[in-house]
C-alpha cells in the first residue's frame, strides 16, 4: 500500500510545531471542566487551518468543523483534562502547576494520563488533512473534549447540544496514548473498558459518649460491618463468567476517641463489563447498605449520592475492522495487538451511544521499546496512565498518535 498523502507531508518542521504545542500545553495542565488555557490554544490553532470552530460547548469543549465537499461526516475526538497528581517524570518540561479541586482545595496539576497527547495528536491529523484536501472528501467534526477524568464531559457536551448544532457523524473515533511500546496498537472488540458507577453513601447513626455505647447507633460499626459484607457481593452474586470490582475507596466517621459521631460515610467505586451485572451490583450494594443500617437498628434510612457514571465503553465490531485494517496498512500487522479488556473506564462511548452510531476506539503504545524490554526483563510492570512518573516518550509517541489518527480518518473519509 502507498502511503497516504497526508503521511507524506508529516515533515520535520510539522513534528517540531507539534512538539512545541505538546510541550506547551503539558507546563501548563488544567482540572476537570476548568480547560480554559487549553481550549484558548486549541481555537487558535485550528481557526489557522480554516475550521469553524466553536468553545464553550459542554463548558470549556471545542468543537471544530472541518468541512470538504460532499461526503462522510466521521468524528474524532481528543480528552483535555490533567488530574490532581505531582508530575514527577523529571522532564524539562514537567508541570509544576497547582489547580483548585472543587472537593479538595488547591491540588498540584499534571498531564499525567497523557492527554495533552490526544489534544496535540488530533491537532496534527487535523492540519495533515486541511493541507491536503484534494485527496478526500467529507466532513471531520474534531471534538476536544472536557472532563474525561469525570467521566462527566462527554455526557456534558452532548447536553448543550453537540449533535443538534453541529454535522452529525456516523461514526466516533477515538485512541488512548497507552503503556505499550511505541508504535504498537491495543485494541478489542466489544466491551473494551469498564462502566465505573461511583456512590457516596451517608450512615445515619445516633452519637454519643464512647463509654456509655449502649445509649447511641454506632455509624463507626456500621460501616465497618457493611465494608465487610459489600465484598461478598463479587464473591457470592456475580458468576465466575462475568466480572465485577466493588472498592470502598473512602471511609470517614468521627472526630475524637471519646466521641462516638452521629454518622459515617463511605465512598465506593463499581466496576463492570456487562450492563445486567451493572444494575444487579449497584441494587446489591444499596441492598446490603440498607440491611446493615437495619440491623445496627439506625432511625433513619442511608442516604445514597450516585455520580460520575462512565457507561461500558463498547466497539462495534464492524467499525473496528475498517479502523484496525488502516492501522495495520500504516504500522504493520506484527505491531497489532488485540487486548483484554480493561478495567479502567473512560466515557467516550457516551457520544456513539447518544446517537446509536458505532464506536471505535484504539490505544496507541508512547513508550521508549528499549526501556520496556528492559523493564520486563527486570520483572517489573511499566509505569502506566496516572502515577506520577507517566508521561509518554515525546518522539515516537506524538508521529505515532498523529499517524493513527490520521490514517483512520482516511479510511472513513470519501478518496477525491
Ligand atoms: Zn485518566
Ligand atoms: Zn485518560
Amino acid at each position: 500500500m502507498r502511503m497516504p498523502r497526508a503521511l507524506e507531508l508529516f515533515d520535520d518542521a510539522l513534528a517540531d510545531e507539534l512538539a512545541e504545542f505538546y510541550k506547551d500545553l503539558h507546563r501548563d495542565p488544567e482540572l476537570s471542566f476548568q480547560e480554559n488555557r487549553t481550549a484558548s490554544r486549541v481555537v487558535t490553532a485550528v481557526e489557522a487551518l480554516g475550521c469553524e470552530v466553536t468553545a464553550g460547548v459542554g463548558k470549556t469543549g471545542v468543537v471544530a468543523v472541518l468541512r470538504n465537499g460532499k461526503g462522510p461526516v466521521i468524528m474524532l475526538r481528543a480528552d483535555m483534562d490533567a488530574l490532581p497528581v505531582r508530575e514527577e517524570t523529571g522532564l524539562p518540561y514537567a508541570s509544576n502547576a497547582f489547580g483548585v479541586d472543587p472537593a479538595a482545595g488547591e491540588v498540584p496539576v499534571a498531564h499525567a494520563c497523557g492527554h495533552d497527547m490526544h489534544v496535540t495528536c488530533l491537532l496534527g491529523a487535523l492540519t495533515l488533512l486541511s493541507r491536503t484536501r484534494e485527496s478526500w472528501a467529507g466532513t471531520v467534526l474534531a471534538v476536544f473534549q472536557p472532563a474525561e477524568e469525570l467521566a462527566g464531559g462527554a455526557a456534558a457536551m452532548v447536553a448543550d447540544g453537540l449533535f443538534e448544532r453541529f454535522p452529525v457523524p456516523l461514526v466516533v473515533l477515538a485512541q488512548h496514548v497507552s503503556p505499550l511500546p511505541a508504535r504498537v496498537i491495543g485494541h478489542r472488540s466489544g466491551a473494551f473498558m469498564a462502566a465505573s458507577d461511583s456512590v457516596a453513601v451517608t450512615l445515619h447513626g445516633r452519637g454519643g459518649h464512647a463509654s456509655a455505647p449502649e445509649l447511641t447507633i454506632d455509624p463507626v460499626l456500621m460501616a465497618a460491618a457493611a465494608v465487610v459484607r459489600l465484598q461478598s457481593i463479587v464473591a457470592r452474586e456475580v458468576s465466575m463468567q462475568d466480572e465485577a470490582v466493588v472498592t470502598v475507596g473512602r471511609m470517614q466517621a468521627g472526630l475524637k476517641d471519646n466521641v462516638i459521631p452521629d454518622t459515617a460515610e463511605l465512598g465506593i467505586n463499581i466496576r463492570t463489563y456487562d450492563p445486567r451485572i451493572r444494575e444487579r451490583v449497584r441494587a446489591a450494594v444499596e441492598r446490603v447498605i440498607r440491611a446493615e443500617a437495619a440491623a445496627a437498628g439506625a432511625e433513619k434510612e442511608p442516604d445514597f449520592e450516585w455520580a460520575h457514571a462512565a457507561p461500558v465503553l463498547v466497539n462495534d465490531p464492524e467499525a473496528m475492522a475498517v479502523t484496525i485494517g488502516a492501522l495495520t496498512a500504516n504500522f504493520g500487522a506484527e505491531r497489532i495487538m488485540q487486548l483484554p479488556p480493561v478495567p479502567a473506564s473512560e466515557d467516550a462511548g457516551v457520544f456513539g451511544q447518544a446517537l446509536g452510531v458505532p464506536t471505535a476506539y484504539w490505544m496507541w503504545g508512547g513508550g521508549d521499546p528499549d526501556e520496556f524490554a528492559r523493564v520486563l526483563a527486570e520483572g517489573r510492570m511499566p509505569v502506566a496512565n496516572h502515577h506520577p512518573g507517566y508521561a509518554p516518550v515525546l518522539e515516537p509517541a506524538l508521529r505515532a498518535g498523529v499517524e493513527a489518527m490520521t490514517v483512520v480518518a482516511l479510511a472513513w473519509l470519501d478518496e477525491a
